[in-house]
């Protein structure tokens, strides 16, 4: 695989006020959304916000004296990951796909615990730091273990650190709406939390204004509990004595239990979408549920993918995360969509590059500050180094790694 990031520069880390002062930033193009790309642009910025973006075909002089020129290359808005768990990240390299999702959890947990601490905290801390260098400025981490927060808030970087919780007790955390790093609930999944627990952090969140997020629909054990199913699942949570005869479940999907839950909603983010019929997506649509999709990570383990046409088709917007580093091979998204472009041949590659920008900030309700280069926003941006004329091109080499 190429990285790229050695042609990546970050312009302003996203997490940090920025003092005052009208500065000027050329490049030999600006991309103000992925639609809206100018040639020999400048983006003027001023207290840390967006104030103005011009091209030479304006009339005005982009090579101004006081203008900042970062060459030949393209001016951007940093990429989101709105799925990952940085804590995971000691595991890269360490688990094995081939024996099926149940057998890559038991090792997963195993691992974790035999990995200690230290080296988790060591591993959390050295992934984070290349979220940077891969052009990545705004994160929705899922943290079940908790010790990520810190990492995140000291690295300026922007966007939702999720307190992940199972089983049957709210985690008592501090939940906080700040202007560019927030803090919220994540449940695991359907058929590993208590129904009465989704229920009330889902109201927390609501009720601070935060985004929920939640694994749904990634696993065939999870359909099939669901649906009703006497299955492996419900035999392991009766063997941990966890009662579940007053779950509301039988005869439907995870979507449509969630959705009889009143869980989905515009603020909530459902992650992975891998097991759905076409209702689901419906059901999603009429919601405004945020998606979040990871493909790589569902190719590894489950040896299939979301289907991206059929919810771009229902208008569903989905976002771009990478789970982590035990299921994926790098947490950087510009891989995330050049896999993208290889396996969804129709996929617009417009589409793949809001995918990693713009629906990603929606996705993570930050998008009044987050996504796009226009006017009013935050002037966190990055600038990647390539050389070519034409605006097409730039496109399709942004999302194939061909840079
Ligand atoms: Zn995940």
């Amino acid at each position: 695989m190429n990285r790229i990031p050695s042609k990546i520069k970050f312009i302003n880390p996203p997490g940090v006020n920025f003092p005052g002062g009208k500065t000027v930033h050329r490049a030999g193009w600006v991309m103000i959304t992925p639609d809206k790309v100018i040639e020999n642009a400048c983006l003027e910025v001023e207290n840390g916000l967006i104030t103005g973006v011009y091209g030479a075909s304006s009339g005005r002089n982009t090579h101004g004296q006081d203008t900042i020129d970062h060459g030949p290359g393209v001016i951007m808005p940093p990429l989101v990951n709105a799925h990952l768990h940085l804590e995971l990240s000691a595991l890269k390299n360490s688990l094995c796909f081939d024996k099926g999702f149940a057998a890559w959890v038991q090792q997963l947990l195993e691992k974790r615990e035999a990995v200690g601490q230290a080296a988790l905290v060591k591993g959390a801390k050295k992934a984070a730091q290349e979220l940077f260098e891969d052009g990545i400025g705004y994160i929705g981490e899922i943290s079940t273990l908790g010790f990520t927060r810190t990492i995140v808030q000291s690295l300026d970087l922007s966007g939702i650190w999720f307190q992940e919780f199972l089983g049957s007790a709210l985690p008592d955390i501090g939940l906080e709406n700040k202007n560019f790093l927030s803090f919220s609930l994540a449940g695991h999944a359907p058929h590993t939390t208590d129904p009465l627990l989704l229920q009330a952090a889902k109201k927390k969140t609501r009720t601070l204004g935060l985004p929920f997020s939640i694994h749904l629909a990634e696993s065939d054990v999870e359909s099939e509990f669901i649906a009703g199913k006497e299955g492996e699942w419900g035999k392991f949570l009766i063997s941990r004595g966890i009662e579940t005869s007053l779950w509301p479940i039988g005869s439907k999907t995870p979507v449509q239990y969630l959705d009889d839950l009143g869980v989905l909603d515009s603020s909530t983010l459902a992650v992975h979408l891998l097991n759905t019929v076409p209702l689901d997506l419906d059901i999603l649509a009429r919601t405004n549920t945020k998606v979040c999709l990871c493909p790589r990570s569902n190719m590894n383990l489950h040896k299939k993918l979301p289907d991206i046409s059929k919810m771009l088709e229902k208008k569903l917007a989905p976002a771009l995360g990478t789970d982590s580093l035990a299921s994926c091979d790098s947490l950087g998204i510009f891989d995330e969509m050049a896999f993208v472009r290889r396996n969804y041949p129709n996929v617009n590659p417009v589409q793949v590059l809001s995918m990693a920008t713009i629906n990603g900030a929606k996705a993570l309700g930050i998008e009044h500050f987050a996504g796009t280069l226009e006017k009013g926003k935050k002037s966190a941006f990055i600038y990647v180094d390539l050389n070519i004329g034409n605006k097409s091109n730039i496109i399709e080499s942004l999302t194939t790694h061909e840079i």
